[in-house]
C-alpha cells in the first residue's frame, strides 16, 4: 500500500475545526437548581448573581485606631483631641463628629460622619483625663476603607456558566448571596469496549490486558463535577453494545466509550451508534487520537475516544472535556495553554496537530523549557504519569526546534 494510512488527508478535520464542530453540537442541561453555598462548590453558575448592596456596606476603619477630622490635625506637630466615642465592629456611631473631636474606633467600624482619617493605635498616647495626643499627619483619608470600594449595589458580581470555586463563593456570600442558581449535575456513562480487555481483579489469560482507560475516564469525569455511572466493559459484539448504548443514553447526558472505534472488523461502535443516533465526524488530523467517534443518541451526547490509554489522555482532554464542560453550562470550555520553550529538536508528520507527553524545567529566560517523554507510543501510561502536562505542536512547521516557543497544557488544568 503506498499511501500511508496515517497521512492527513483533504476530507481530515483540523483539530481546533473539530473543536468548533463538536461545541457546536451540544448546549448546557436544561434543569437548573438552587443550592446552600455550602453546596455550591464546583458547581456552574446559570445566572447573573448581581449584588443589591455595597460591600463593604458602610465606610469603615481598617485598623485599630483613632477617627478623626484631617482639619484638627497638625502636619508638624502632636494634637491633643477629646475621645468623644468608643465604636466597635458592628456598632453604629449615633451622631457625626463635631469639630475638634476624636472617636476611639476599631477594625470594622463604621466610621462616623464628618470624620475623614484614621490614625492607628500604636503611635497615639490615650491621657488619664481621656484625651489622646495624636501624632503629626500629613495626609487625610487614611486607613478608611469606602463603602462599595469591593463591590456597588447593582453590580454583576459573577456571570452566568462561572465555575464556582472556594474564592466565588466566598464572593457570593459576601454581598448575601445565600442559595445561588446552578446547573443540575451532568450524569455521564461510561464503559469499555474490547474481547481482549478485563477488569482488574479478574483473571487475565492470554491475550488479555487490564482495562485502564475506564479508570482513568472515571477519575477525570468525577474531578469536572459529573456524576458517573459505570457499565463496565463490553465484549466486541454489537447486540450487547447496542444495548448496552441504549440504557445509557437513555440515563447519560454523556455517554464515554473507549476502544472500538477504528475501521478494522472487530470495531463495532460506529456502525451501532450509527444505527442508534447520528455520527457527526470522525476522522481528525492529530496524534495521538486518531480515530474518535462523536455523535447523538437521543438526549446523549456520545464520545468514542480511541482505545490506546494515551490517545485516551489526550482526546478526553483536547475534545471530550470541552464538550462535557459546556454540557455542564461553562461558558469557557477549553483549556488555557501557558508559553514554554521546546528543549528539543522534533520532526513531526505537516499538517496534524501532535501532543507529545513533557516536564518542565526552569529556562534562562524565564519561560520553562519542555523536555519531551522519550517515547510517543500511545500505549504507554507511564509518559503520561511522569509527566507535568501536554506539549501541543502546531500543524505547522513540521520541524520543531530548540528554543521554539510551543503551548503547553498542564495535567493541573484538568481540575479546573
Ligand atoms: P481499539 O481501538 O479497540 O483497536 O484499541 C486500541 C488499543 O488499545 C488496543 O491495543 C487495545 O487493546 C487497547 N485498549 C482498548 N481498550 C483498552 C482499555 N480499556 N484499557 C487499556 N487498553 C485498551
Ligand atoms: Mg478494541
Amino acid at each position: 500500500m503506498s499511501r500511508d494510512a496515517f497521512a492527513p488527508s483533504a476530507d481530515m478535520l483540523r483539530a481546533d475545526e473539530a473543536i468548533t464542530r463538536l461545541l457546536a453540537l451540544v448546549e448546557p442541561v436544561a434543569e437548573t437548581e438552587r443550592v446552600a453555598l455550602t453546596d455550591a462548590y464546583g458547581r456552574v453558575l446559570a445566572e447573573d448573581v448581581v449584588s443589591d448592596r455595597n460591600v463593604p456596606p458602610h465606610d469603615n476603619s481598617a485598623v485599630d485606631g483613632y477617627a478623626v477630622r484631617f482639619a484638627d490635625l497638625s502636619a508638624e506637630a502632636e494634637t491633643t483631641l477629646p475621645v468623644v466615642m468608643r465604636i466597635p465592629a458592628g456598632h453604629v456611631p449615633d451622631r457625626p463628629l463635631a469639630p475638634g473631636e476624636a472617636a476611639r474606633i476599631f477594625t470594622g467600624a463604621p466610621v462616623p460622619v464628618e470624620a475623614d482619617t484614621i490614625i492607628p493605635q500604636e503611635p497615639c498616647r490615650e491621657e488619664a483625663d481621656g484625651r489622646v495626643v495624636l501624632p503629626p499627619v500629613k495626609k487625610a483619608g487614611q486607613n478608611l476603607r469606602r463603602a462599595g470600594e469591593d463591590i456597588v449595589a447593582g453590580q454583576c458580581i459573577l456571570g452566568a456558566g462561572t465555575r464556582l470555586r472556594p474564592q466565588e463563593v466566598g464572593y457570593m456570600a459576601s454581598v448575601g448571596c445565600a442559595r445561588p442558581l446552578v446547573y443540575r449535575t451532568v450524569r455521564a456513562a461510561v464503559f469499555s469496549t474490547g474481547d481482549e480487555v478485563r477488569d482488574p481483579g479478574a483473571d487475565a489469560p492470554p491475550g488479555a490486558i487490564y482495562d485502564s482507560n475506564r479508570y482513568v475516564l472515571i477519575g477525570l469525569l468525577r474531578d469536572m463535577g459529573c456524576t458517573v455511572r459505570d457499565f463496565g466493559i463490553l465484549p466486541d459484539d454489537p447486540a450487547r453494545l447496542r444495548a448496552v448504548l441504549q440504557e445509557a443514553a437513555a440515563e447519560a447526558d454523556v455517554v464515554l466509550t473507549s476502544g472500538g472505534v477504528s475501521t478494522g472488523e472487530e470495531d463495532h461502535v460506529k456502525a451501532v451508534l450509527g444505527e442508534l443516533g447520528t455520527l457527526d465526524f470522525w476522522r481528525v488530523a492529530i496524534r495521538p487520537g486518531r480515530p474518535l467517534a462523536l455523535g447523538r443518541v437521543g438526549q446523549a451526547a456520545f464520545i468514542g475516544l480511541p482505545g490506546n490509554p494515551v490517545a485516551v489522555f489526550v482526546t478526553f482532554m483536547m475534545f471530550a472535556r470541552p464538550l462535557i464542560l459546556k454540557r455542564m453550562g461553562l461558558r469557557e470550555v477549553l483549556p488555557r495553554p501557558v508559553p514554554v520553550r521546546a528543549g528539543f529538536a522534533f520532526k513531526k508528520r505537516p499538517g496534524r496537530r501532535e501532543w507529545l507527553r513533557a516536564t518542565l524545567e526552569p529556562g534562562e529566560d524565564g519561560l520553562p523549557v519542555a523536555q519531551r517523554f522519550p517515547s510517543e507510543g500511545s500505549g504507554i501510561l507511564r509518559s503520561v504519569v511522569t509527566s507535568h502536562g501536554l506539549l501541543a505542536l502546531p500543524e505547522d512547521p513540521a520541524e520543531i526546534t530548540p528554543g521554539m516557543v510551543l503551548d503547553f497544557l498542564p495535567f493541573e488544568e484538568l481540575k479546573r
